[in-house]
């Protein structure tokens, strides 16, 4: 089999780390990209094609396909959840991603702190965040200091999700979720950084949450054993409602007050872009595995170990 993905997000991390794990790759690349992705040396990878949906019509049969943001961003969570390719990972979870209140299900059963959410504006109690239905990326997003203020800025037309705004610190952590090794492993930590969020100085009441980057963190250590409790119990809720697991990685996205509660906001059940800060390692993946060990290396070693116990179909869910 060979490890494939889309020329975008985390591809660089993915297929150098499929690379190094001596499997042969294919990265599905927009021809306005190839020079840009031929620069890191993986021309030899690259199948083009126009638009990554494309992907949906190809013989893929022997090519296992890393998941990332772009997919459903360029694709989109239906198209992806009807095609036969063989996705890394368990692609049910884009349903409980994509829907609010399974979302909130499945946070509230693995015992995660969420944000107070609001039916209706005029429950609002305290500051809020104001999310239109389908927004994605943060945009159409707006903040309230209260209940007059919240109703002031609502389209009585319009379809909102509506939560207490949680003033912290924005926490990502990766995990990894081994069937071969049958543990679940702390990757990493990154903060997310948003403009004009997170902007010094900005002037309006809209700001906007669209993602720049990620900067590397390390934390505290007791926090992160707080988060290895989360994420074993994220998997543990999940398998409860669903009767099925999450192999590989996946990502908490948290807020941390001033008194350290972690509130859970959002979830990712595959790799996340903040993971590219960690190549070649991550002080965690070089703990546990005593070499260089990225996110891309990271998952092409457990499709390596599976085929050889030929456990494949396991990590390709649902069945
Ligand atoms: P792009 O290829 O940059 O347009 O990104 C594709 C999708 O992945 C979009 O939905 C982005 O919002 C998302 N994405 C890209 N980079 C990141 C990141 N560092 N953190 C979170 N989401 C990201
Ligand atoms: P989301 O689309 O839910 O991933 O949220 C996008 C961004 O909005 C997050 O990265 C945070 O910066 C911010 N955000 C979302 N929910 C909350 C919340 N409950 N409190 C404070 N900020 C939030």
């Amino acid at each position: 089999m060979k490890i494939g993905t889309i020329a975008s997000h985390s591809a660089l991390n993915i297929v150098s780390g499929a690379k190094a794990e001596g499997f042969d790759t294919v990265l599905y690349c927009q021809p306005k990209r190839r020079e840009f992705y031929e620069s890191f040396g993986l021309g030899k990878s690259i199948v083009e094609v126009e638009s990554f949906d494309e992907i949906l019509d190809l013989d893929t049969e022997d090519v296992i396909m890393i998941p990332h943001g772009s997919f459903v961003a360029y694709i989109g969570a239906d198209k992806i959840l009807k095609s036969d390719l063989n996705l890394y990972g368990n692609k049910e979870l884009l349903k409980w991603e994509e829907d609010r209140e399974l979302k909130s299900r499945l946070m509230k059963e693995s015992g995660l702190r969420v944000p107070k959410e609001f039916d209706s504006a005029d429950d609002i109690d305290t500051p809020v965040i104001v999310k239109t239905y389908g927004a994605a990326g943060g945009e159409g997003y707006f903040i309230a200091k209260d209940k007059e203020e919240a109703i002031s800025k609502m389209d009585p037309d319009e379809k909102y999700g509506i939560q207490q705004y949680v003033v912290g610190t924005k926490v990502f952590v990766t995990y990894f979720n081994s069937l071969s090794k049958e543990r679940i492993e702390v990757f990493g930590a990154d903060i997310r950084y948003e403009t004009d969020a997170d902007a010094n100085l900005r002037f309006d009441e809209k700001p906007s949450f669209v993602v720049i980057g990620n900067l590397p963190l390390v934390l505290r250590e007791s926090t992160l054993v707080r988060y290895f409790n989360m994420g074993k119990n994220f998997v543990r809720g999940f398998e409860k409602l669903n009767g099925e697991t999450i192999p590989g990685p996946f990502c908490i996205e948290t807020i941390i007050d001033r008194e350290q509660n972690i509130y859970t906001f959002e979830f990712s059940g595959r790799i996340v872009a903040g993971t590219n800060i960690w190549i070649p390692h991550s002080p965690y993946s070089y703990l546990q595995f005593g070499e260089k060990m990225w996110m891309g290396k990271r998952i092409a070693r457990e499709l390596k170990e599976l085929i050889e116990d030929d456990a494949l179909e396991d990590a390709l869910l649902p069945k």
